[in-house]
């Protein structure tokens, strides 16, 4: 399956979440089996390249592709969760958003020290998701190797500004 195939299984949503949002639904290219396989396929080959020793991702749409690229390499998954979920004292970072800031929060005992950690989500946009999940990632003990997302806004600039702190940043496909 080529990119433009996958590409060709995500579903663009004009005015959401809020007017002039054009929104990247991946929820077409999960509900495709082949286009699933396929996406996952090539990420897992991407986190077996940098040497994952554990895969993380970002609640919620992160946990789809990561936990399915941990499984097929059978790597540890790590959840970066949204604040409130984990039972068990955490790390938290805040970030901020276009409006207001958000958290996120992980275990601190998720990570085992100086572990090569690949982070995963559905998409990047700016960055500020990303970068928060590294920060974390890192005071956790982990060293985040790789960020790997199904699609990159790359106008926004978030993966460059993943490159720029010497995180390497793949996408299977970009949208302008
Ligand atoms: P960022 O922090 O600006 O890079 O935004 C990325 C985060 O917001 C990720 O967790 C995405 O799941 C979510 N996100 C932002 N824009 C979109 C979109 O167009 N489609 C799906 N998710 C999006």
């Amino acid at each position: 399956m080529t990119v433009d195939d996958l590409k060709a299984l995500v579903r663009t949503i004009p005015d959401f979440p809020k007017p002039g949002i054009l929104f990247r639904d991946v929820t077409t290219l999960i509900g495709d089996g082949p286009g699933f396989a396929a996406a996952v396929g090539h990420m897992a080959d991407r986190a077996e390249a940098a040497g994952a020793q554990v895969i993380a991702g970002i609640e919620a749409r992160g946990f789809i592709f990561g936990a399915a690229i941990a499984v097929r390499l059978a790597l540890p998954f790590v959840p970066v969760r949204k604040p409130g979920k984990l039972p068990v004292p955490v790390l938290a970072i805040d970030y901020a958003l276009e409006y207001g800031t958000d958290t996120l929060e992980v275990d601190p005992g998720a990570v085992p020290d100086g572990a090569r950690v690949v982070l995963v989500d559905d998409l990047i946009a700016t960055g500020g998701t990303a970068m928060a999940a590294v920060e974390l990632l890192r005071r956790a003990g982990g060293t985040v190797v790789q960020s790997l997302f199904a699609i990159d806004l790359p106008e926004l600039g978030g993966a460059r500004r993943l490159r720029d702190a010497k995180v390497p940043a793949d996408a299977l496909m970009s949208f302008d």
